[in-house]
């Protein structure tokens, strides 16, 4: 076996590891008896000369061999699904998506995240609904996949413990955007929710982590062949992140949209990606024929209402009083009964007449962000009530003077440099001009 400096001066020169290497890498990393040092020095290794597809294979079932791998009643195998999104703005597809599965028979353990930098967390959002607790057991989640089929949980202390200690010296050390290092802590955990099927979103654009489709396809492509070389069937969609998903950005208030949708009164493009990313995972399952006969069905579960009726399910075995779910889910509720109101509200009103060609999602975030949405180190406290409602749609008409955008706010206030990056999100542009495209580019499936 190869001591640690071997390894280390093995990748620095660019060889490739051996299946033996990595097990002994990771496990010194799980056992601890590697030292911070040795682990930066190889994570930036690993940085810059890279791993071949074989090694990011080993790489993302070694980690998740480091902890505890889920294990369901036989029944289910077939049954097990979750998706991954690598961020957006608005981003609330799994609030919508993980009930509308459920719904279709599936069984979806979904572990998500929080929320950093510009891009919002699912565990965040759901957060803003009082009593809703993301903490929960293996045990527990063998439970409500039991009696619900759904849900919305955070990573237990025993999932993947390797990732923790590396994604914390990645973060350290300037090694967080290795393709191979991002695949393997992204896989491994979903590798350890033992799923049948897995589809990830790998979005791209202004708002996105990756500008350009082809960076995000290499990543998607790597994560589809770690996906696939555990077992899982592995998809993604390539999708666009230049605006916001849907029209509102914010804690409390895409908790509001993802019920709306639920309602059956939800944005096309919100509605698009649940239906490709549920109709993917469907069809990888085989409760579908083919990809159009699975959007239909999660269209259906989403329209008819078993979708709502399963994310009431979820939230009260997650903690939420039953009056408060019921009163979420009923059909004309004042959710600012239950979910806490910002303080203040402004609107931004258009500066001429003209037609709606952009609206700048990276631009609304990073706003939002400084306001108290979002936050900049792990574990800061966020303000649930800080969002933003685009209250205009692309290539709509509008007249000079009226409301485009609603800011809710606290402490502290926008400034009014802030207000100005918010007024210069919008591009107004003459009659005629087409923008809306779909926002799911391309697609790829298991080899
Ligand atoms: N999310 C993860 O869990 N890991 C990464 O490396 C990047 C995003």
């Amino acid at each position: 076996m190869s001591s640690i400096p071997d390894l280390i001066k093995k990748k620095r020169d660019g060889g490739e590891f051996t299946d033996e290497d990595i097990v002994t890498f990771i496990r010194s990393v799980t056992n601890k008896t590697i030292q911070d040092c040795q682990t930066g020095a190889m994570l930036m290794a690993i940085w810059q000369k890279g791993m071949t597809d074989k090694e990011i294979e080993t790489l993302t079932r070694e980690m998740m061999l480091s902890g505890e791998v889920m294990s369901w009643p036989k029944e289910w195998a077939g049954l097990m699904v979750d998706k991954h999104s690598t961020g957006g703005v608005g981003d609330k597809v799994s609030l919508v998506l993980a009930p509308a599965l459920a719904a279709c028979g599936c069984k979806v353990p979904m572990i998500s995240g929080r929320g950093l930098a510009h891009t919002g967390g699912t565990l965040d959002k759901l957060e803003s609904i009082p009593g809703f607790n993301i903490h929960q057991s293996s045990a527990q989640i063998l439970k409500i996949l039991e009696s619900v089929g759904c849900c919305i949980v955070g990573q237990t202390e025993i999932l993947v413990p390797a990732d923790r200690v590396l994604y914390t010296l990645r973060d350290a050390t300037s090694t967080v955007d290795s393709l191979p290092l991002i695949t393997g802590s992204i896989i491994s955990k979903k590798g350890a929710e033992s799923l049948k099927a897995l589809v990830l979103d790998v979005k791209f654009g202004r708002a996105a982590l990756y500008k350009d489709l082809a960076s995000a396809k290499e990543l998607a492509q790597l994560m589809v062949s770690a996906g696939n070389g555990l077992g899982i069937q592995t998809a993604a969609a390539l999708t666009c992140m230049d605006g916001t998903i849907g029209r509102c950005v914010g804690n409390s208030v895409e908790v509001i949209e993802s019920l709306e949708t639920l309602k059956g009164r939800g944005p096309d493009d919100l509605m698009e990606l649940v239906t490709a990313l549920g109709g993917l995972l469907l069809k990888m399952t085989g409760l579908a024929s083919d990809l159009p006969e699975g959007k239909r069905q999660i269209s259906e579960a989403v329209i008819g209402g078993a979708a709502l009726s399963k994310f009431q399910a979820m939230m009260e075995a997650q903690g939420v009083a039953s009056e408060t779910a019921r009163s979420l889910c009923s059909a004309h509720t004042d959710y600012y009964s239950v979910l806490r109101k910002s303080k203040h509200q402004i609107e931004l009103k258009t500066p001429t007449e003209g037609v709606v060609v952009d609206v700048d999602g990276m631009t609304l975030a990073q706003v939002l962000h400084k306001l108290g949405a979002g936050r900049s180190n792990a574990g800061e406290p966020i303000n649930h009530s800080v969002g933003a409602e685009l209250l205009v749609s692309l290539e709509q008409k509008v007249e000079k003077g009226v409301p485009w955008l609603r800011l809710h706010y606290e402490d502290p206030s926008p400034t009014p440099d802030q207000m100005s990056r918010l007024q210069s999100a919008l591009t107004l542009g003459a009659q005629g001009h087409k923008v809306k495209q779909s926002l799911v580019r391309e697609i790829l499936l298991p080899q």
